[in-house]
């Protein structure tokens, strides 16, 4: 007996098969709780869910699964438990838990029929794509931005894995980031648009300022501290009537002393130094300039003394407008409020190490960051479970990925879907059957533990690699704590690591080997210090009819979740649409499918934990 919650319009061969298949779902987030109240509802009975984050209360307007009382508590608790008061007759089962921590191996994954991502954050997808190739369990990945939004089907040996295109570097901050750790400029631009809208604007708990005392990496410091005293910025502002001396203490001293007893963030970052005011307007001797209308005030970076008079005089504007409203709505093209803006902001990256950024930049910057909203999530979501059906059917050449785009480009088309399902970057040094890149480091000054740290796991994203010296079987790095620590502060020609040396680097947990060819290579001033290339010089890229695999797409966009793909969404429409009408030349339609002006031009994206 089919149970009747599952859909009747589905084949039969699928409706039997949603009572037993097992389902793991990685993220219960945004996406997360529209995909699992999805399986709730259409039949699906045996569910497993793991979320490392705990509800805050900015997730309660679209995180449909929590309430208010559930704030501070699991995410994947909280949702199971919401989950079964659906539907009693469900197995599900929660982890509270990393999705990278060793524990959920190969094995662990082996168990499902499909896993349905639904994170935030590019570590994590790269992640389980890695898992799900090694254990060979079809994935679907899923992401939104704003009004944009993409579900993609992976499966070893028939689809693209989540790594087979290279991805711009990422666009979007978790809220910690903004709140707690921020390390570029963008962090505190996002950080000072917030602190507008908590002080003048429409009260919105997303966008809290305060030291963020649930931030995971935090975990222990301030146990017994307690949170912060909840009154909202904005009544404690109007209670010290906007005293600009006050508030600026708060924000720029008191709120990063604060910070500072989080003593975990800063044990290996540049902890931030707390400004008072009277250090602020006490800094610099020089001839002191002040705002005004011209080209200096408007492309110059701002010294700190101008910061710290521009938030005073700003300060006293805004209050006086908001008096006979009910609150200010933030306009890059108003003056006043970008002024606080780009004194805030600056102040802020003083405090942090951060490079500071001139009006012009600010302006442009804080013009383009949009929030994550729900009806998105539910649209993905949506999408999300109807290709899992496909899957389960073992259609996979029904399983292209579909694109969800903020305007529809033609025919009132929203939601667009691929032709076919794009096949694997035989160079992808991810899936490929022997993943191979080339790394062009600086190998007489980067350490061993630099490498590590910033080429192995931050640009590779390894978990714990092994990784030895081919041919010489010296052992570099060890994933046992301890066993190759006398290498950490070495340099990398000290172990004999030089130009053309090859390095096999082995990740066990993720079931993956990677060959890595170095290239000695010395970075131009103000470039990154090393890069990586996927493409080898001994695997030639195989010759793909026309369309290049593992191109870069420069119009790609970072997603809160995941990138969209304008340019191949836009070249399959435009080859969709042809309709050779003479009037429209390529380079026209081109530009009718990618509007000029499109906010998809560095979106700056907050992530939807
Ligand atoms: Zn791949």
């Amino acid at each position: 007996m089919i149970p009747s919650a599952v859909p009747s319009v589905l084949k039969d061969s699928v409706r039997e098969v949603i009572p037993t298949a097992k389902i793991l779902v990685v993220g219960a987030g945004g996406i997360g709780c529209e995909v699992l109240k999805n399986l709730a509802l259409s039949g699906f009975a045996d569910i497993e869910i793991i979320d490392l984050d705990t509800i805050d209360v900015s997730n309660l307007n679209r995180q449909f699964l929590f309430r208010k009382e559930h704030v501070g508590k699991s995410k994947a608790n909280v949702a199971k438990e919401s989950i079964l008061s659906y539907n009693p007759d469900i197995s599900i089962k929660a982890y509270h838990d990393s999705i990278t921590s060793q524990e959920y191996g190969v094995n662990f994954f082996k168990r499902f029929n499909v896993v349905l991502n639904a994170l935030d954050n590019r570590a994590a997808r790269n992640h389980v794509n890695r898992m799900c190739l090694a254990a060979d369990i079809p994935l679907i990945e899923s992401g939104t931005a704003g009004y944009s939004g993409q579900v993609q089907f992976i499966k070893k040996g028939v689809t693209q894995c989540y790594e087979c295109q290279p991805k711009p570097p990422q666009k979007s901050f978790p809220g910690c980031t903004i709140r707690n750790t921020p390390s570029e400029p963008v962090h505190c631009i996002v950080w000072a648009k917030h602190l507008f809208n908590q002080l003048f604007g429409e009260d919105d708990p997303d966008q809290d300022v305060s030291p963020d005392t649930a931030d995971p990496e935090a975990a222990g410091d301030l146990t017994a501290m307690g949170n912060l005293l909840r009154t909202s910025t904005r009544q404690w502002a109007q209670q010290v009537d906007y005293n600009h001396v006050k508030l600026f203490n708060k924000f720029f001293h008191d709120d990063i002393d604060y910070l500072l007893l989080m003593e975990n963030l800063w044990k290996t970052r540049k902890p931030p130094e707390p400004i008072s005011w009277e250090m602020a307007s006490a800094c610099g001797t020089e001839k002191r300039k002040v705002l005004t209308d011209d080209v200096s005030s408007e492309m110059d970076v701002w010294p700190i003394y101008l910061c710290a008079e521009v938030f005073s005089t700003t300060i006293a504007t805004l209050k006086k407008e908001l008096s006979n409203k009910e609150f200010l709505i933030w306009d890059k093209d108003d003056k006043v409020g970008l002024n606080f803006v780009t004194a805030c902001a600056n102040i802020r990256a003083h405090i942090f190490s951060i490079a500071k950024k001139s009006r012009w930049d600010i302006k442009s910057i804080a013009g383009n960051i949009i929030p994550a909203i729900a009806t998105t999530n539910a649209m993905i979501a949506g999408l999300v479970v109807l290709i899992a059906f496909r899957v389960l059917a073992g259609d996979y050449e029904e399983c292209q990925s579909i694109y969800l785009r903020q305007k529809s480009v033609h025919s009132n088309i929203i939601l667009a879907p691929d032709f076919f399902t794009e096949k694997a970057n035989p160079n992808c040094y991810v899936c490929a059957e022997q993943p191979y890149v080339s790394a062009y480091v600086n190998v007489e000054d980067m350490t061993v533990k630099e490498f590590e740290n910033e080429v192995l796991k931050k640009t590779l994203n390894m978990i714990a690699p092994d990784v030895i010296l081919d041919g010489k079987g010296v052992f570099v790095i060890s994933s046992e704590e301890g066993e190759t620590e006398a290498n950490n502060d070495k340099k990398l020609s000290q172990l004999g690591i030089v130009d053309g040396s090859i390095l096999k680097a082995d990740d066990f947990l993720q079931n993956y080997n990677l060959t890595i060819g170095i290239n000695n290579y010395i970075a131009e001033k103000d470039k990154p210090l090393f890069k990586i290339d996927a493409k080898s010089e001994e695997l030639k890229p195989s010759q793909q009819n026309g369309k290049e695999n593992g191109s870069v797409d420069e119009n790609a966009s970072e997603e809160n979740v995941m990138e969209v793909d304008d340019k191949t969404e836009a070249e399959h429409l435009e080859e969709y649409f042809d309709d050779n009408d003479p009037q429209e030349g390529t380079s026209t339609k081109k530009r009718k499918l990618n509007p000029p002006d499109d906010e998809d031009e560095d979106l700056i994206m907050l992530d939807d934990p």
